[in-house]
Order: structure tokens, then C-alpha cells, then sequence
């Protein structure tokens, strides 16, 4: 089981979201990532095995951040690798998901995405996920909000997820498809 954090505040959210995803070692994990906000870009790092290889590799360097999502992954749909790992983002990269779950009807939603001109660059179903809200956003509904709760009606399987839309950067929001998610 994987887990899922995010930090939206006047706080930095680099050591935050760590401490976070440490408090959900105990659930188990094969991969750890994070992305931050910062001047108006996200940028997202990840590694494979422990949360104490992201700090290694961020050592030194500028995590600055007030918005930031968090994942340690329990690899469901494809191998524990530094690509499959979270946060993934849509192929433009406005939008950026971590996602707790699975969605079981993920290679029909890949093929229709595909007919569409999408690409993947990850063997998750949470890439194909963050990919078709992006083509409902695009093709039916630009309210983020009202999009999750069409695709949510057209995704099988539990999912619960932290999704980022870089068009209002200065918003998180949690979605629960008949996943986990406390808040
Ligand atoms: N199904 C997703 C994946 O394989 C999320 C797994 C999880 O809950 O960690 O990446």
C-alpha cells in the first residue's frame, strides 16, 4: 500500500512532505518521489528503494517550495523504476498526480488516449490517469474539479489521488475514487 502526501502553505514543503512520507514507511514501499512548486515551475524528483535516496540526491540543491505533492509507491502496474515511480505528469505537464490504487480499466483509457496523439513515457495506469483527465479538461471540461468527478464516473477499480493544475498553481486538490484518503 502506497502513500500519498501534500503541503500547501506558508511553510517550506520539501522537509514537510519528507517527514510525511517517512511517517508512511510502515505501509511498505518500492520507490519514493516528490514534486515541488517553485517560482511558478514544478519540478519532480524521484529514486528508486528508500525516501533517504530522494534526500541523498537532493542534497546541496534548491528544494524551495510552498506547494508540493509526495508519494512512496507500492508498484502495481509495471516495475519498481525511477520512470514508473511518482509524481507523473500529463503530457503537456500541466497537470501533476501522485495516485494511491489502481485503475483496472486502464489499457482501454491508454487506447483511447493513444488514437488521441498521446504518448507515454511510463507503464503505470497513474500515467494513463493523469493523461485522461488532461483530454476531459481538454475536450469537455475546463473546471479541473468537474472533470474528476466525470472521470471518476469512467475510471474502475480505487483510486485516490493529489492532483496539481499548473494553470492555477496556487491549488492542490485530493480526490477520493472509492480509495483511500484521510485528510
Ligand atoms: N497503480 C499505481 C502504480 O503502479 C499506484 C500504485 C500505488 O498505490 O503505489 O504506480
Amino acid at each position: 500500500m502506497c502513500g500519498i502526501a501534500a503541503y500547501l502553505g506558508q511553510k517550506q514543503a520539501y522537509p514537510i512532505l519528507i517527514n510525511l512520507l517517512k511517517r508512511l514507511e510502515y505501509r511498505g514501499y518500492d520507490s519514493a518521489g516528490l514534486a515541488l512548486l517553485h517560482n511558478n515551475k514544478i519540478k519532480i524528483y524521484k529514486e528508486t528503494g528508500a525516501i533517504e535516496q530522494i534526500e541523498a540526491s537532493l542534497q546541496g540543491k534548491d528544494t524551495s517550495g510552498l506547494i508540493g505533492l509526495g508519494h512512496t509507491r507500492w508498484a502495481t502496474h509495471g516495475p519498481a523504476t525511477q520512470i514508473n515511480a511518482h509524481p507523473h505528469h500529463s503530457q503537456d505537464q500541466h497537470l501533476t498526480l501522485v495516485h494511491n490504487g489502481t485503475v483496472t480499466n486502464y489499457y482501454k483509457l491508454k487506447v483511447l488516449l493513444k488514437d488521441n496523439h498521446y504518448s507515454f513515457y511510463s507503464d503505470t495506469d497513474s500515467e494513463v490517469l493523469v493523461n485522461y483527465i488532461d483530454f476531459i479538461q481538454k475536450t469537455e471540461e475546463p473546471n479541473l474539479l468537474k472533470t474528476l468527478t466525470k472521470v471518476a464516473l469512467n475510471i474502475e477499480g480505487r483510486s485516490a489521488f493529489v492532483i496539481h493544475d499548473q494553470n492555477f498553481p496556487e491549488q492542490l486538490i485530493a480526490f477520493n475514487a472509492g480509495g483511500e484518503l484521510y485528510i
